[in-house]
Protein backbone atom coordinates (compact mmCIF):
# COMPACT_ATOMS: atom_id res chain seq x y z
CA UNK A 1 0.00 0.00 0.00
CA UNK A 2 1.30 3.21 -1.10
CA UNK A 3 -0.72 5.84 1.04
CA UNK A 4 1.01 9.08 1.99
CA UNK A 5 -0.30 8.21 5.39
CA UNK A 6 1.53 4.69 5.33
CA UNK A 7 5.10 5.75 6.47
CA UNK A 8 6.37 2.00 5.49
CA UNK A 9 6.58 2.03 2.33
CA UNK A 10 9.33 0.45 1.26
CA UNK A 11 9.54 1.96 -2.37
CA UNK A 12 9.42 5.78 -0.66
CA UNK A 13 13.27 6.74 -0.45
CA UNK A 14 12.23 10.03 1.42
CA UNK A 15 14.30 10.52 4.95
CA UNK A 16 11.36 10.04 7.34
CA UNK A 17 12.74 12.47 9.72
CA UNK A 18 12.30 15.06 6.63
CA UNK A 19 8.54 13.92 5.29
CA UNK A 20 6.83 13.05 8.31
CA UNK A 21 6.33 15.78 11.19
CA UNK A 22 5.70 12.73 13.63
CA UNK A 23 5.76 9.46 13.19
CA UNK A 24 5.44 5.76 15.15
CA UNK A 25 7.60 2.83 14.78
CA UNK A 26 6.10 -0.40 15.70
CA UNK A 27 4.61 1.44 18.89
CA UNK A 28 2.59 -0.60 21.84
CA UNK A 29 1.14 0.74 25.06
CA UNK A 30 0.20 -1.27 27.52
CA UNK A 31 -1.31 -0.14 30.49
CA UNK A 32 -1.82 -1.85 34.29
CA UNK A 33 -0.24 -5.10 34.99
CA UNK A 34 -0.69 -8.68 36.05
CA UNK A 35 -4.81 -9.76 34.60
CA UNK A 36 -5.46 -6.23 34.14
CA UNK A 37 -3.73 -5.22 31.45
CA UNK A 38 -4.90 -3.39 28.36
CA UNK A 39 -3.05 -3.01 25.37
CA UNK A 40 -4.00 0.50 24.38
CA UNK A 41 -1.80 0.59 21.00
CA UNK A 42 -0.30 -3.01 19.49
CA UNK A 43 2.18 -2.85 16.94
CA UNK A 44 1.38 0.57 15.42
CA UNK A 45 3.29 2.03 12.40
CA UNK A 46 2.38 5.32 11.21
CA UNK A 47 3.98 8.77 9.87
CA UNK A 48 1.78 12.07 10.01
CA UNK A 49 3.51 13.93 6.69
CA UNK A 50 4.74 17.63 7.33
CA UNK A 51 2.08 20.00 5.38
CA UNK A 52 -1.10 17.78 5.57
CA UNK A 53 -4.26 17.24 7.50
CA UNK A 54 -4.54 13.92 9.14
CA UNK A 55 -7.29 12.51 11.14
CA UNK A 56 -6.96 9.61 13.04
CA UNK A 57 -10.70 8.09 13.34
CA UNK A 58 -11.52 5.01 15.67
CA UNK A 59 -14.63 3.83 17.81
CA UNK A 60 -13.91 5.35 21.64
CA UNK A 61 -11.51 2.88 23.37
CA UNK A 62 -9.49 2.11 20.20
CA UNK A 63 -6.29 4.64 21.32
CA UNK A 64 -6.70 7.08 19.68
CA UNK A 65 -5.87 9.52 22.61
CA UNK A 66 -3.04 7.10 23.86
CA UNK A 67 -1.44 7.44 20.24
CA UNK A 68 -1.55 11.27 20.20
CA UNK A 69 -0.32 11.57 23.79
CA UNK A 70 2.81 8.93 23.02
CA UNK A 71 3.38 10.75 20.20
CA UNK A 72 3.56 13.83 22.35
CA UNK A 73 5.68 12.03 24.97
CA UNK A 74 2.83 12.82 27.16
CA UNK A 75 2.63 9.28 27.95
CA UNK A 76 5.07 6.23 28.36
CA UNK A 77 5.65 3.83 25.51
CA UNK A 78 6.01 0.55 26.02
CA UNK A 79 7.64 -0.53 23.19
CA UNK A 80 8.58 1.07 19.77
CA UNK A 81 9.38 4.05 18.91
CA UNK A 82 8.25 7.91 18.64
CA UNK A 83 10.31 10.21 16.18
CA UNK A 84 8.98 13.95 16.02
CA UNK A 85 11.40 15.02 12.96
CA UNK A 86 14.43 13.55 13.51
CA UNK A 87 13.84 13.42 17.14
CA UNK A 88 13.60 10.01 18.69
CA UNK A 89 11.64 10.71 22.25
CA UNK A 90 12.82 8.26 24.00
CA UNK A 91 16.69 9.92 23.70
CA UNK A 92 15.38 12.86 25.65
CA UNK A 93 15.56 13.76 29.25
CA UNK A 94 12.14 14.96 31.39
CA UNK A 95 13.14 18.19 30.59
CA UNK A 96 14.64 18.24 27.01
CA UNK A 97 10.78 16.64 26.13
CA UNK A 98 9.14 19.48 28.08
CA UNK A 99 10.90 21.98 26.01
CA UNK A 100 10.32 19.68 22.87
CA UNK A 101 6.20 19.88 23.69
CA UNK A 102 6.48 23.95 24.57
CA UNK A 103 8.54 25.00 21.18
CA UNK A 104 7.49 22.21 17.94
CA UNK A 105 3.81 21.24 18.98
CA UNK A 106 0.71 23.14 19.57
CA UNK A 107 -2.06 20.92 21.22
CA UNK A 108 -5.87 21.48 21.27
CA UNK A 109 -8.24 19.91 23.57
CA UNK A 110 -11.73 19.23 23.64
CA UNK A 111 -12.24 21.71 26.57
CA UNK A 112 -10.58 25.26 25.48
CA UNK A 113 -8.52 25.85 28.21
CA UNK A 114 -8.39 29.56 28.06
CA UNK A 115 -8.01 31.81 30.72
CA UNK A 116 -10.70 33.34 31.69
CA UNK A 117 -9.73 36.69 33.40
CA UNK A 118 -7.10 37.41 30.11
CA UNK A 119 -8.62 38.72 26.61
CA UNK A 120 -8.65 36.28 23.66
CA UNK A 121 -5.27 38.12 22.14
CA UNK A 122 -3.83 37.74 25.04
CA UNK A 123 -4.58 33.89 25.53
CA UNK A 124 -3.28 33.48 22.23
CA UNK A 125 0.38 34.85 22.73
CA UNK A 126 0.89 34.29 26.56
CA UNK A 127 2.35 31.21 26.03
CA UNK A 128 4.67 32.08 23.74
CA UNK A 129 5.65 35.21 26.06
CA UNK A 130 6.21 32.88 29.17
CA UNK A 131 8.32 30.46 27.02
CA UNK A 132 10.83 33.52 26.78
CA UNK A 133 9.76 33.74 22.76
CA UNK A 134 9.44 37.52 20.85
CA UNK A 135 6.55 36.76 18.88
CA UNK A 136 6.92 36.54 15.23
CA UNK A 137 4.82 39.85 14.65
CA UNK A 138 3.86 39.14 10.64
CA UNK A 139 3.26 35.44 11.42
CA UNK A 140 0.87 36.60 14.24
CA UNK A 141 -1.00 38.79 12.14
CA UNK A 142 -1.55 35.78 9.70
CA UNK A 143 -3.01 33.20 12.73
CA UNK A 144 -5.00 36.20 13.78
CA UNK A 145 -6.16 36.91 10.60
CA UNK A 146 -7.04 33.58 10.15
CA UNK A 147 -8.82 33.01 13.17
CA UNK A 148 -11.32 35.89 11.78
CA UNK A 149 -12.36 37.36 15.36
CA UNK A 150 -12.22 40.65 14.88
CA UNK A 151 -12.72 43.31 17.36
CA UNK A 152 -14.06 40.21 19.32
CA UNK A 153 -10.10 39.59 19.98
CA UNK A 154 -10.52 42.15 22.90
CA UNK A 155 -12.84 40.02 24.55
CA UNK A 156 -12.78 37.67 27.38
CA UNK A 157 -13.44 33.88 26.72
CA UNK A 158 -17.18 34.31 28.34
CA UNK A 159 -17.76 36.78 25.78
CA UNK A 160 -17.08 34.46 23.38
CA UNK A 161 -19.51 31.25 21.80
CA UNK A 162 -17.87 28.24 21.94
CA UNK A 163 -16.87 27.68 18.71
CA UNK A 164 -14.85 31.63 19.24
CA UNK A 165 -13.25 29.90 22.08
CA UNK A 166 -12.06 27.01 20.32
CA UNK A 167 -10.90 28.94 17.65
CA UNK A 168 -8.66 30.99 20.07
CA UNK A 169 -7.15 27.90 21.51
CA UNK A 170 -6.06 27.02 17.48
CA UNK A 171 -4.69 30.43 17.46
CA UNK A 172 -3.16 29.63 20.75
CA UNK A 173 -1.54 26.49 19.33
CA UNK A 174 -0.45 27.50 16.19
CA UNK A 175 1.28 30.87 17.03
CA UNK A 176 4.44 29.26 18.04
CA UNK A 177 4.58 27.85 14.47
CA UNK A 178 4.77 24.41 16.07
CA UNK A 179 6.27 20.60 13.75
CA UNK A 180 2.63 20.37 14.08
CA UNK A 181 -0.62 20.76 15.70
CA UNK A 182 -2.17 17.93 17.96
CA UNK A 183 -6.08 18.16 18.27
CA UNK A 184 -7.69 15.57 20.42
CA UNK A 185 -11.38 16.04 19.81
CA UNK A 186 -11.44 19.53 19.40
CA UNK A 187 -15.42 19.70 17.96
CA UNK A 188 -16.45 17.26 20.94
CA UNK A 189 -17.85 20.15 22.83
CA UNK A 190 -19.54 22.21 20.38
CA UNK A 191 -22.56 22.21 17.82
CA UNK A 192 -22.26 20.80 14.75
CA UNK A 193 -22.00 25.15 13.26
CA UNK A 194 -19.70 25.92 15.60
CA UNK A 195 -17.85 22.63 15.14
CA UNK A 196 -17.79 23.62 11.24
CA UNK A 197 -16.18 27.03 11.97
CA UNK A 198 -13.09 25.01 14.51
CA UNK A 199 -12.87 22.65 11.28
CA UNK A 200 -12.19 25.14 8.98
CA UNK A 201 -9.56 27.14 10.83
CA UNK A 202 -7.56 24.03 11.03
CA UNK A 203 -7.89 23.58 7.33
CA UNK A 204 -6.80 26.94 6.69
CA UNK A 205 -3.76 26.33 9.06
CA UNK A 206 -2.86 23.58 6.71
CA UNK A 207 -4.15 25.37 3.38
CA UNK A 208 -2.81 28.79 4.04
CA UNK A 209 -0.12 28.44 6.85
CA UNK A 210 1.49 25.06 5.60
CA UNK A 211 1.02 23.78 9.19
CA UNK A 212 0.74 20.19 9.87
CA UNK A 213 -2.30 19.07 11.52
CA UNK A 214 -2.94 15.92 13.26
CA UNK A 215 -6.75 15.69 14.81
CA UNK A 216 -7.85 12.76 16.75
CA UNK A 217 -11.69 12.40 16.25
CA UNK A 218 -14.98 10.23 16.46
CA UNK A 219 -16.60 12.56 14.05
CA UNK A 220 -17.07 11.59 10.17
CA UNK A 221 -18.34 15.23 9.57
CA UNK A 222 -14.55 16.36 11.34
CA UNK A 223 -12.91 13.51 9.63
CA UNK A 224 -14.15 14.83 6.12
CA UNK A 225 -12.28 17.77 6.51
CA UNK A 226 -8.55 16.08 6.69
CA UNK A 227 -6.86 14.71 3.51
CA UNK A 228 -6.56 11.36 5.12
CA UNK A 229 -8.07 9.20 7.55
CA UNK A 230 -6.15 6.61 9.53
CA UNK A 231 -8.47 4.25 11.43
CA UNK A 232 -7.83 2.68 15.10
CA UNK A 233 -9.37 -0.49 16.23
CA UNK A 234 -8.54 -2.30 19.21
CA UNK A 235 -5.17 -0.41 19.04
CA UNK A 236 -3.76 -1.33 15.65
CA UNK A 237 -4.15 0.57 12.54
CA UNK A 238 -7.21 -1.11 10.61
CA UNK A 239 -7.12 1.52 7.36
CA UNK A 240 -6.21 4.45 5.48
CA UNK A 241 -8.50 6.54 3.45
CA UNK A 242 -7.14 9.61 1.31
CA UNK A 243 -9.47 12.26 0.48
CA UNK A 244 -12.35 11.53 2.94
CA UNK A 245 -15.95 12.17 2.55
CA UNK A 246 -18.32 12.07 5.79
CA UNK A 247 -20.63 9.36 3.99
CA UNK A 248 -17.21 7.18 2.96
CA UNK A 249 -15.68 7.60 6.70
CA UNK A 250 -19.32 6.63 7.91
CA UNK A 251 -18.92 3.25 6.05
CA UNK A 252 -15.97 2.32 7.03
CA UNK A 253 -17.17 3.17 10.62
CA UNK A 254 -20.51 0.89 10.22
CA UNK A 255 -17.64 -1.77 8.82
CA UNK A 256 -15.72 -1.71 12.24
CA UNK A 257 -19.09 -1.69 14.20
CA UNK A 258 -20.43 -5.30 12.09
CA UNK A 259 -16.52 -6.72 12.76
CA UNK A 260 -16.82 -6.31 16.21
CA UNK A 261 -20.16 -7.44 17.01
CA UNK A 262 -19.17 -10.52 15.27
CA UNK A 263 -16.17 -10.99 17.61
CA UNK A 264 -18.50 -9.84 20.75
CA UNK A 265 -20.52 -13.03 19.31
CA UNK A 266 -17.48 -15.35 19.11
CA UNK A 267 -15.96 -14.52 22.30
CA UNK A 268 -19.53 -15.24 23.90
CA UNK A 269 -19.52 -18.43 21.92
CA UNK A 270 -15.94 -19.55 23.72
CA UNK A 271 -16.98 -18.81 26.88
CA UNK A 272 -15.06 -15.68 27.39
P1 LIG B 1 -9.87 6.54 22.59
O1 LIG B 1 -9.22 7.88 22.72
O2 LIG B 1 -9.85 5.97 21.22
O3 LIG B 1 -11.26 6.53 23.15
P2 LIG B 1 -7.94 5.68 24.59
O4 LIG B 1 -6.62 5.90 23.96
O5 LIG B 1 -8.38 6.70 25.57
O6 LIG B 1 -9.04 5.47 23.46
O7 LIG B 1 -7.94 4.28 25.33
C1 LIG B 1 -7.53 3.06 24.70
C2 LIG B 1 -7.66 1.91 25.68
O8 LIG B 1 -6.71 2.06 26.74
C3 LIG B 1 -9.02 1.81 26.35
O9 LIG B 1 -9.33 0.45 26.54
C4 LIG B 1 -8.79 2.50 27.66
O10 LIG B 1 -9.70 2.01 28.64
C5 LIG B 1 -7.37 2.11 27.99
N1 LIG B 1 -6.67 3.14 28.81
C6 LIG B 1 -6.41 4.39 28.43
N2 LIG B 1 -5.74 5.04 29.42
C7 LIG B 1 -5.59 4.15 30.43
C8 LIG B 1 -4.97 4.19 31.72
N3 LIG B 1 -4.37 5.31 32.17
N4 LIG B 1 -5.03 3.08 32.49
C9 LIG B 1 -5.61 1.95 32.04
N5 LIG B 1 -6.19 1.84 30.83
C10 LIG B 1 -6.20 2.91 30.04
MG1 LIG C 1 -9.94 9.74 23.37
Amino acid sequence: MTTSTDSTDPTDRTDPAVRYAARAVHLSRVHGAGDTTVRALDDVTIGFPRGRFTAVMGPSGSGKSTLLHCLAGLDDITEGAVHLGGTELGSLTDRQLTRLRRDRIGFVFQAFNLLPTMTALDNIVLPASLAGRKPDLDWLDKVVTAVDLGQRLGHRPGELSGGQQQRVAVARALVGRPEIVMADEPTGNLDSRSGAEVLALLRDAVDELGQTVLMVTHDPVAAGYADGVVFLADGRIADHMEAPTPDRVLDRMKAFDRVAAGAGAGAGARGE
